[in-house]
């Protein structure tokens, strides 16, 4: 034996393991740095899981994060990152536009995971086969108790109900058949259990009680639009979050409150208060919330059934007409209320806005909206930049890296347990899927408004996608298709 190789030996007993590792992993890094497919050179890396904030190079391969380093990474393609900020890819759990163009915009935002979770869909198989291998990100579902019951029970809306589903309690059959929907869904691997029991206000306590019995069977979280919005006693917001958290704590079920601001409105720091409450008593509810100052749904649906000011707070011209932009009158109001269409409801207080994206527990999530008109609300097109542009940078209503960690971990962590693929979600870490957003913190900011609302956002350079631009110096890439399934494991 050689007095070198020997002395080899030796170092290596006696080296700590931890540095061991490091050399073995140093020593496997080496050959696969010449082959990385994209490196993301000199960024400021920014990862809410692990804290890191720091300068590094990312090397990315067969769509996954294999490198993060101080030193230089070699790849076929090399991104400047100088002077940007590299982020986990926004993912947003509550996004109603699930079609192509929608993709562009939410892309164009920093979205690369667009998931519908809070209406969904009584169709699982279908709504994941129509976006198979056509789209720009990353796509998920929820099956929906709206859908379900419209159904089982028959309507004549489209997308919300404005009939029976609406109005008509359910028999114990009807019951029965929706429990038996919903069970489907989550077996062929439906995200979560959507629910709007203001868009079905017949639905019984005992109804809403079964449908999170079919969820804590799953291990799968409810997402809810409550049953109530406003401050009207005893149909209120923090009744309806009472409902929520009862059926949560009976059944035990996962719970999210969605757009918790668009309920709560002025007692939005109640709502608040009794999530945190609930959390601090060891349950797992969880919530969303919107940065702008209104609302936006069907005119047809139960939400202007008769009260609807008393409960809402507003009045005739609060509502704007997405198909003109009108404001509307008492006169107009029942003319496009029998015709049917969307309204944006301005209805919720700045400082409420406020106060929710500034409560850490607060996750951000868009509620874009499908086309309806012209002049639909522009949260879809700019929720995540004007989060990162006008309450980070401008109003500093909360620091950049609480703010990422509302668009990327937390949403991620939300569907882990029921989808263990999201624990590669949301995270800059070595193994995780390479869904990354490259954005200037001194330009990004939002550009759609309420006038205006299809414009793209701004300040976002370079948005990755299971390793494959989407977005590149600012521009749409053409004819890519990276985006995949979001999905439960299947278990029937
Ligand atoms: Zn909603």
């Amino acid at each position: 034996m050689s007095i070198a190789l020997r002395h080899r030996r030796l170092a290596a007993v006696c080296l700590p393991t931890a540095a061991v590792l490091l050399l073995a992993v140093l020593a496997l890094a080496k050959p696969q740095a010449q082959s990385l497919d994209v490196v993301i050179a000199n960024g400021r890396v920014m990862d809410p899981e692990s804290g890191l904030d720091a300068p590094r190079n990312v090397g990315i391969s067969g769509g996954k994060i294999v490198a993060i380093s101080a030193g230089a990474l070699q790849g076929k393609t090399t991104i400047d990152a100088k002077g940007l900020v590299v982020a986990p890819g926004f993912i947003d759990l509550h996004e109603h536009g699930q079609e192509p163009r929608n993709y562009q915009f939410q892309a164009h935002d920093g979205v690369t995971t667009s998931l519908e979770l809070e209406v969904g869909t009584a169709d699982v198989d279908s709504w994941y086969a129509a976006r198979d291998s056509k789209s720009l990100i990353n796509y998920g579902v929820s099956v929906g108790h709206i859908p379900v019951r419209m159904k089982v029970i028959g309507d004549p809306g489209d997308f919300l109900p404005s009939g029976d589903a609406a109005h008509r309690a359910a028999t114990p059959q009807q019951i029965a058949e929706m429990r038996r929907q919903i069970e489907h869904g989550l077996q062929r691997g439906a995200l979560a259990v959507g629910m709007g029991i203001n868009y079905t206000e017949a639905a019984s306590h005992q109804e809403i009680l079964e449908m999170f019995r079919v969820a804590a069977k799953f291990r799968t979280s409810v997402h809810v639009h409550l049953r109530y919005a406003g401050m009207l006693e005893p149909e209120n917001g923090l009744t309806a979050l009472e409902e929520a958290i009862a059926a949560a704590a009976i059944t035990g079920a996962p719970l999210h409150i969605v757009h918790v601001t668009s309920i709560g409105l002025r007692d939005t720091p109640q709502l608040l208060a009794a999530i945190n409450g609930a959390r601090q008593r060891g349950m797992d509810i969880t919530m969303e919330c919107y940065p702008y100052t209104a609302a936006s749904t069907s005119l047809q649906s139960a939400l202007f059934d008769p009260g609807w000011q008393e409960r809402q707070g507003i009045t005739y011209k609060d509502l704007q007409w997405v198909k003109t932009g009108e404001r509307l009158t008492a006169e107009t109001f029942d003319k496009y209320r029998k015709e049917g269409g969307s309204v944006v409801i301005f209805s919720i207080p700045e400082e409420d806005v406020r106060l929710a994206i500034g409560d850490p527990m607060v996750m951000i999530a868009s509620d874009g909206s499908r086309y309806t008109g012209p002049k639909v609300h522009p949260r879809g097109q700019g929720t995540f930049s004007r989060v990162l542009g006008h309450y980070v940078r401008e109003e500093k209503t909360l620091d950049l890296m609480t703010a990422l960690r509302k668009m990327t971990l937390m949403p991620a962590q939300r569907l882990e347990q029921r989808a263990p693929a999201f624990r590669d979600k949301g995270r800059i870490r070595v193994g995780a899927d390479a869904d990354i957003t490259v954005f200037d913190p001194q330009r990004i900011i939002d550009k759609a408004t309420f006038e205006e609302p299809f414009q793209y956002s701004e300040g976002i350079q370079f948005v990755l996608v299971n390793g494959v631009a989407v977005v590149k110096d600012g521009q749409l890439v053409d004819g890519v298709f990276p985006g995949k399934a979001a999905r439960a494991p299947l278990t029937q």
